[in-house]
């Protein structure tokens, strides 16, 4: 299985290269985000729950983010492999996520990390949301808050991947097209040494 972990700060892209990369090599796209969004549309408990720390741009708890991907990954056996997009955001994660794949006996294939520097992710998201309709990307004040808790509780986890050797950086900035052949250049290698 080709099991991509998509990362970077909030606005670097992930979604709209994890799309891309779901056509391009038919895996299952598991954005923790868009299911949390829908709790929240459906007005769940677990979505009320999750919205008092989305709207502040904390993180959610991650029991709560570790069973929903537990599920989701029971729900994709026999997937070609899968995106996982905003997740994991903690070491405890991280770890969680390497247990549950190893169930299934697949590890992360590789960790790709859209860098993007500061000032264009608050533009980024702030134009975003314009168009989203999403509290948490229309305030300055979240937006810095979500940064600064990526740079102190998410970044961490460039270096769990570095030790297991699967981090590539790559340039998240300059077109969408170039920034998904900057992913594909360095995903080709890794499917065909599965
Ligand atoms: P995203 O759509 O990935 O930018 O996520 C939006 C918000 O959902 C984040 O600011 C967090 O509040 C929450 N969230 C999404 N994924 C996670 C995760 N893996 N761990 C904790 N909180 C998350």
């Amino acid at each position: 299985m080709l099991n991509i972990v998509l990362f970077g700060p909030p606005g670097a892209g992930k979604g709209t290269q994890a799309e891309y990369l779901t056509r391009e090599y038919q895996l299952v796209h598991l954005s923790t985000g868009d299911m949390l969004r829908s709790e929240i549309a459906a007005g769940t408990p677990l979505g009320i729950q999750a919205r008092q720390k989305m709207d502040k741009g904390e993180l959610v708890p991650d029991e709560i983010v570790i069973d929903i991907i537990e599920h989701k990954l029971e729900a994709g056996r026999g997937a070609k492999g899968f995106i996982f997009d905003g997740f994991p955001r903690t070491v405890k994660q991280a770890s969680a996520l390497d247990e549950l794949l190893e169930r299934v006996s697949t590890p992360v294939t590789a960790m790709l990390s859209l860098e993007v520097d500061n000032k264009e992710l608050i533009m980024r998201l702030l134009s975003r949301g314009k168009v989203s309709g999403r509290a948490d990307d229309q305030d300055k004040s979240i937006i810095e808050n979500r940064i600064s808790v990526y740079h102190e509780k998410t970044a961490p986890l460039i270096e769990y991947y570095k030790q297991q050797n699967k981090y590539f950086g790559i340039d998240g900035q300059g077109s969408i097209d170039d920034i998904a052949a900057r992913l594909k250049t360095l995903i080709d290698p890794q499917r065909q040494s599965l």
